[in-house]
């Protein structure tokens, strides 16, 4: 699985979508908190992965609950990424 590539934000003030950096390049918002969290969730996303390739579910578990607690949307969007890399084959919707 892929990790998300979080390149650019949203400032929250002004709504200038911009790269990563510490201050708003048009209302001067200080974005470093943001850009933490950023980083950090991409992080959890990254151990999150990792759990998973060598099969430790639980600690995949563990890292899934930190992340939903401060990025419900990227843990979403592993949980997409996750259930599309899943290979149930063709039919298996009429097995159900
Ligand atoms: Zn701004």
């Amino acid at each position: 699985m892929t990790p998300t590539n979080r390149t650019k934000c949203r400032c929250p003030s002004c709504g200038a979508e911009q790269v990563w950096q510490d201050e708003c390049r048009r209302c001067r918002t200080d974005l470093r908190e943001l850009r933490l969290l950023n980083e950090n969730s991409l992080l959890l996303e990254q151990k999150l992965t990792d759990a998973l390739d060598i099969g430790d579910y639980r600690q995949a578990v563990r890292y899934a609950q930190k992340l939903e607690q401060i990025d419900p949307v990227l843990l979403n969007e592993v949980l997409r990424q996750l259930s599309l890399s899943l290979d149930f084959g063709k039919n298996s919707a009429n097995t159900l």
